[in-house]
C-alpha cells in the first residue's frame, strides 16, 4: 500500500486500470473453473465411493450366502432332522452312532473360509460341534439360550447375530460373528412344526478384515462395518472390532444410510466424506469415509495453478507499470518537478531533461527544453545588463574621477557626484550646465582646454586630454586630468561627448616635490650631489679656459661625527648636519655652491680658485667651536681636501674624487686641517691600491709565510709554546712589515682569507710537529686573531672542523684578540671566545697597556692571559710609574686567576723586573726572535733533551722580524 500510495497518481491509475482488465477477469475466471472443477471432482469422487461400497457390499453378501448355503444345506440333511426329531430316547449305541454321523456330515463343510466353528443343539440337549476346538463340552448355555431366542424372534431363516460371545468357551475365539437357525420339523402325521434344534455357525470376524483389507482404498479412507447393535463387525483396527461405535459416527451413518447419499462428517478434527450402505438380511451398514483432503488433492493443484497465474499475470502487471511509468511517466514527472523548481527559483538554469522517447512525451520534454533554453538565453542577456549597470554604478562610485556627459545639441551636461566632494560644492545636483564646468578653469590654462576641446571637435585629434586647474569652493585650484571622446552623427558632425576629470593635485605635488629633491638635499636644504654634477659639468665644459682654472672643491668631512651619530643617536646627528650646513653657510658668498654629498660630506664649490685655501681656514676653525644641541654641548671639527680645476679634468668625477683624495691625506696627517691635491697623492693611493693587489695575490701564491716565536715561563725559561706571526716577502719590492700589509688587510677584505690561512696553516703545522712534542708537554701555539675576524663567523663555525680536519685538538692552540676587537662589542665578543674556549682553544689580550686598557674590565672578559705590550715593557727599566703599574696588573690579572706574558723583552735587566713583579710568561728577542718553522721544529727536539729550557740550549737565533 505504501508503495502504492508513493507511486505517482497516474500510475496509480494505470495499475488500478490494469487489475480491472486483466487481473480480475482472470480471477473470476479462475474462480469459476476452480468451482466447477471442484464440483465434478465431487460427484466423480461420490460415485466412485458409492461404487466401491455397494462393490463391497455385494461382496459380503457373498460371504454371507456362503454361510447361508451351509446352514440351508444343513438343515437339509434328513440324518439330522432324522436325529433331532425322535420321540423316544435314544439308547447309548444310537446316540454315538448320531453323533459320528452327524460329526462326519460336519466334518464335510470344514472347509469355509473364515469358518471357527459349526454347533448343532438338539432339543434334547445333544450338542454336536466341529471347529476349532475338539472339546465341545464346555459350553455357554446363556449365549446358547440368547442366540435361539434371538433367532426365533427374528423370523428370518437364518439370524445374523452380530458380534457376540462363542457358545463353545474353550474355543481361540471368544468373540464371533455368529449365524443362527431353528431347526423345524414337520410331523408328517399331523403336518404340525415344531423346533427340534438349532444350527449355530460362527465365523471369524478377522475374515471380513481379510474382505475389507483388500479393498482399493485412497488416501486416509476406510470402511467400518456396524452391526444391528451398533457393534464394530470391522474396523482397520483390529483391537476395535467388537466394541461399541463412536455414537457421532452412528447418527451420522444413519442419516446417509437414509439420505442413501453421501453425508459430511467430522471425523477426529477432520472433515470426512461418509457412504453407507445397508446389509439388509443382517441388518448391518458398511460405511465408507474418506477425507475431504484426499477428494480435493486434485483440485488444490488447479486452486494453485490458478494463484500461480493470478501472481504471475500481477507481477506482469507491475513490470508493465514500472516500464510504462519509466517510459511515460517519469519524464512527465521530471518536467513537472523541474517547472516547479523553477517556480521556487531552485532550479538550476542549465538543467535539461534527457529526450528518451521519440513520441509525445519526448516532444513534451524538448519543448520544455526548449522553454528552458529561450529563459537561460534571457537570463543570460538579463545579467549581462544588470552587469554592466551595476559595473557603471559601481564605476561611478568606485572611481576617484568625475564622469561627464554632454549633450552638444540640448547643451544639458551631466557631472558625476564626485564633481561637487571634489570642488567642495554642496547639494546632489547633476544636470549642469557647460558653464558650471567651464568658468571654474584657471584664468591661465582657460584658453589651452577650449582650444584642445575645439581641435577634439573639429576632428583635429582623436580624443580630448588636457590637464589645467579648476577651482575648489574655497577659492584655490585643483590639477586635473581630462578626457574626453565625442560621438558624431552620420555626417561626422559631433552631438555628444563623455569622459572624466581626475583629480592629478597629488602627482602634480609630487612631481614637483621630485623635481626639487632631485636637486636638494632634504634634511639640510642645501644642493645635492646631483645639482653638484651638473653644475661643475657645465662649468667645466661650458665656462672659458680662464674660469676653468680658477674653480676650486672643496671636499670637507666632518671629524668625529660618527662618535656623535652613535654616543647621541641619529636625530642628534641631524641637527649636527643641520647646524654645520647653516655655520658654512655663514662663511660663504652667494655666488659659492654649498652641496651636502651624503653622511658626514659637505662641498664647496668656488669660482674663485684663489680663495680657497683661506676659506678652507675659516671653515674648519668655524666648525671646530663647539655645538650646541639641546643642551648638549658637541665638539667636532672637519678635515678638508681642495681640488683646483685644470685643464687635465675632464669630469666632475674626477675633480671630487681628487678632492676626496686630498681631504683623505689631511685626515691622515691628523684631523682639523685641510690639504691641497698634488698628483703624488694619487700616485701613493694608486701604490696602494697596487699593495692590495698583490697582497691578495700572496694569498693566493704562498708568498705568505708563519715564522714562529718562542714564548717560555718566567722561571728557568721553559718553552711554553709559540706565538704565529705572517711574514710576506714581496717578489719585487722584498719582506712588507707585518704592521703593514696586516692593516691593509684589515682596511680591505682580505683579512678574512688571511685570518684563516693562518689558522689552519698553524693547525697544519702541529699536526706535523706532533711526534715531536710529547703528549703530556705543554705546548700551544698563538695565533694573531684581528677584530674582523672575531667577527667572521663562518670562520668561527668552522675551527672546530678544521680542528678535525687536522686532527688538532683545541688544547694546543691559543687565539691573541686585541682589546679593542672586544671593547667595541663586548657581548658578541664573549659569546665567540666561550665558544672558542669550549673547544679548549685559550684566549690572550693582545696589546695590554697601549690603548684605553682599563683593568675593571678584565674582570668579566672571558680570558686566560694578558699579553703586556712591548711598548709598556721597555719603560719598566726607567719609568718608575711604569714600574709601579705593572706591578698593579700582575697583582689584579693574578687576583682574577689571569696569566701574564711580557712581550718585546730585549734585555736582562727588564727580564729581572718582570721576574721579581711575579709575571708568568715571557716573549722578546731576549729569549728568541721568531724561527722558521724548520728552527722551531728543531728547537722543539732539542727540549726533551735540554730539560726544556731555552737557556740550556744557549740559543737566541734571529730570524727577519
Ligand atoms: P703583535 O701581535 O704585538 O706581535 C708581536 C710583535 O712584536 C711581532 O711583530 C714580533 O716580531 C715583535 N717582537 C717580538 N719580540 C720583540 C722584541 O723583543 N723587540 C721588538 N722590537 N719586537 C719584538 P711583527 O711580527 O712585526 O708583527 C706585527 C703585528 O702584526 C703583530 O703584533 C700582530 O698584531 C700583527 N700580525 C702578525 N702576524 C699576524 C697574523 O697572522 N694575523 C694577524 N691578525 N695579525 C698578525
Ligand atoms: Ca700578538
Ligand atoms: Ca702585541
Amino acid at each position: 500500500m505504501a508503495l502504492l500510495r508513493a507511486t505517482p497518481r497516474i500510475t496509480r491509475k494505470f495499475i488500478v486500470y490494469l487489475m480491472m482488465v486483466s487481473v480480475l477477469p482472470l480471477l473470476a475466471v479462475s474462480y469459476a473453473s476452480y468451482q466447477s472443477a471442484r464440483d465434478t471432482v465431487m460427484a466423480q469422487a461420490r460415485q466412485t465411493v458409492a461404487a466401491l461400497v455397494d462393490g463391497q457390499v455385494r461382496l459380503l453378501d457373498r460371504t454371507l450366502d456362503q454361510v447361508e448355503g451351509l446352514i440351508a444345506n444343513l438343515s437339509g440333511i434328513e440324518d439330522i432332522g432324522r436325529g433331532f426329531a425322535r420321540d423316544a430316547p435314544q439308547d447309548d449305541y444310537g446316540r454315538l452312532a448320531t453323533q459320528a454321523r452327524i460329526g462326519y456330515i460336519l466334518n464335510g463343510y470344514l472347509n469355509l473360509d473364515g469358518l471357527v466353528s459349526i454347533d448343532l443343539f438338539a432339543a434334547d440337549g445333544q450338542h454336536f460341534h466341529v471347529g476349532d476346538t475338539l472339546d465341545g463340552s464346555r459350553l455357554d448355555q446363556a449365549a446358547r439360550d440368547r442366540l435361539y431366542a434371538q433367532a426365533q424372534a427374528s423370523g428370518r431363516t437364518v439370524h445374523w447375530a452380530g458380534v457376540s460371545a462363542n457358545v463353545n468357551e474353550a474355543s481361540r475365539h471368544p468373540q464371533v460373528l455368529a449365524a443362527a437357525r431353528v431347526l423345524m420339523h414337520t410331523d408328517r402325521a399331523t403336518l404340525n412344526t415344531k423346533p427340534i434344534g438349532l444350527i449355530v455357525v460362527n465365523l471369524d470376524p478377522g475374515s471380513l478384515g481379510r474382505q475389507f483389507g483388500t479393498a482399493r482404498l485412497r488416501t486416509g479412507a476406510f470402511l467400518t462395518l456396524i452391526d444391528q447393535q451398533g457393534r464394530l463387525l470391522y474396523d482397520p483396527d483390529p483391537q476395535r472390532v467388537g466394541q461399541d461405535a463412536d455414537p457421532g459416527f452412528l447418527t451420522a451413518a444413519a442419516r446417509a444410510v437414509n439420505r442413501s447419499g453421501a453425508v459430511r462428517l467430522q471425523w477426529r478434527a477432520s472433515p470426512y466424506l461418509l457412504n453407507c450402505e445397508p446389509v439388509a438380511r443382517a441388518d448391518w451398514t458398511l460405511c465408507h469415509a474418506i477425507p475431504e483432503r484426499t477428494l480435493f488433492a486434485e483440485i488444490r493443484v488447479i486452486r494453485q495453478t490458478a494463484f500461480v497465474a493470478l501472481v504471475l499475470s500481477f507481477l506482469v502487471v507491475a513490470g508493465a507499470t514500472w516500464v510504462y511509468s519509466q517510459d511515460l511517466v517519469r519524464p512527465i514527472l521530471e518536467v513537472i518537478t523541474s517547472f516547479k523548481r523553477l517556480q521556487s527559483n531552485s532550479l538550476d538554469p542549465s538543467t535539461r531533461l534527457p529526450v528518451r522517447t521519440r513520441d509525445e512525451i519526448g516532444e513534451l520534454v524538448s519543448g520544455f527544453n526548449a522553454f528552458m533554453d529561450t529563459l537561460s538565453a534571457r537570463a543570460a542577456a538579463d545579467r549581462a545588463l544588470r552587469a554592466s549597470e551595476e559595473r557603471y554604478a559601481l564605476a561611478v562610485r568606485a572611481t576617484n574621477d568625475i564622469l561627464w556627459d554632454w549633450d552638444l545639441q540640448t547643451q544639458a551636461l551631466y557631472l558625476s557626484p564626485r564633481f561637487q566632494d571634489l570642488l567642495g560644492l554642496g547639494g546632489t545636483r547633476l544636470e549642469r550646465t557647460p558653464d558650471d564646468w567651464l568658468e571654474r578653469i584657471h584664468p591661465d590654462d582657460n584658453e589651452a582646454v577650449h582650444l584642445e576641446i575645439g581641435r577634439h571637435l573639429d576632428g583635429t585629434t582623436d580624443f580630448f586630454c588636457h590637464e589645467y586647474r579648476l577651482r575648489h569652493h574655497n577659492g584655490g585650484y585643483l590639477w586635473f586630468l581630462s578626457r574626453g571622446l565625442a560621438e558624431r552623427d552620420g555626417d561626422g558632425l559631433p552631438i555628444r561627448m563623455a569622459g572624466s576629470h581626475t583629480d592629478i593635485s597629488d602627482r602634480k605635488r609630487a612631481e614637483e616635490q621630485l623635481r626639487h629633491d632631485a636637486l636638494y638635499d632634504h634634511l639640510t636644504g642645501l644642493h645635492n650631489r646631483t645639482w653638484l654634477q651638473a653644475r661643475l659639468e657645465r662649468l667645466l665644459r661650458g665656462g672659458g679656459r680662464t674660469q676653468r682654472l680658477s674653480l676650486a672643491v672643496l671636499f670637507i668631512d666632518l671629524d668625529r661625527f660618527k662618535a656623535v651619530n652613535d654616543t647621541l643617536g641619529h636625530e642628534a646627528g641631524d641637527a649636527l648636519l643641520i647646524a654645520v650646513a647653516a655655520r658654512l653657510r655663514a662663511e660663504l658668498r652667494a655666488e659659492d655652491g654649498l652641496v651636502r654629498l651624503g653622511g658626514d660630506e659637505f662641498v664647496v664649490l668656488v669660482t674663485e680658485g684663489r680663495r680657497a685655501a683661506d676659506l678652507a681656514a675659516r671653515l674648519i676653525s668655524a666648525l671646530g667651536r663647539p655645538f650646541m644641541l639641546g643642551d648638549q654641548e658637541v665638539q667636532t671639527g672637519a678635515s678638508i681636501g681642495i681640488a683646483h680645476t685644470g685643464p687635465d679634468y675632464r669630469s666632475a668625477d674626477e675633480v671630487l674624487r681628487d678632492a676626496d683624495i686630498a681631504m683623505y691625506q689631511a685626515k691622515d696627517q691628523g684631523k682639523g686641517r685641510f690639504q691641497v691635491f698634488d698628483h703624488g697623492m694619487r700616485e701613493r693611493i694608486v701604490n696602494r691600491l697596487e699593495m692590495e693587489k698583490a697582497l691578495g695575490h700572496a694569498l693566493s701564491t704562498d708568498q705568505l709565510t708563519l715564522v714562529y716565536q718562542p714564548i717560555v715561563s718566567m722561571e728557568g725559561y721553559r718553552l711554553e709554546g709559540f706565538e704565529a706571526l705572517a711574514r710576506w716577502v714581496h717578489p719585487r719590492l722584498g719582506p712588507v712589515p707585518p704592521d703593514q700589509f696586516v692593516t691593509m688587510a684589515e682596511e680591505s677584505n682580505l683579512i678574512i682569507p688571511l685570518g684563516r690561512w693562518a689558522f689552519s696553516k698553524v693547525c697544519r703545522r702541529l699536526r706535523a710537529w706532533q711526534s715531536l712534542i710529547a703528549p703530556g708537554a705543554p705546548l700551544r701555539i698563538a695565533v694573531n686573531f684581528s677584530p674582523r675576524q672575531l667577527f667572521d663567523e663562518d670562520l668561527i663555525d668552522a675551527i672546530p672542523r678544521i680542528l678535525d680536519d687536522h686532527g688538532v685538538s683545541g688544547e694546543r692552540l691559543v687565539i691573541e684578540v686585541t682589546e679593542t676587537a672586544i671593547l667595541d662589542e663586548t657581548q658578541a665578543a664573549a659569546r665567540v671566545l666561550e665558544r672558542l674556549r669550549a673547544l679548549g682553544i685559550r684566549v690572550h689580550l693582545d696589546d695590554f697597556g697601549t690603548g684605553y686598557s682599563s683593568l675593571s674590565h678584565l674582570a668579566g672578559l672571558p680570558i686566560d692571559a694578558i699579553k703586556i705590550d712591548r711598548s709598556f715593557v721597555s719603560e719598566i727599566e726607567t719609568s718608575e710609574r711604569k714600574r709601579v703599574m705593572l706591578h698593579g696588573i700582575i697583582l689584579l690579572a693574578h687576583q682574577l686567576g689571569i696569566a701574564t706574558i711580557a712581550e718585546g723583552v730585549e734585555t736582562a735587566g727588564q727580564a729581572g723586573i718582570l721576574l721579581a713583579e711575579g709575571c708568568d710568561y715571557c716573549q722578546g728577542y731576549l729569549v728568541s726572535y721568531p724561527l722558521t718553522a724548520a728552527d722551531a721544529a728543531g728547537l722543539l727536539s732539542a727540549r726533551g733533551e735540554a730539560g726544556g729550557t731555552l737557556t740550556g740550549l744557549g740559543m737566541v737565533p734571529a730570524v727577519g722580524g
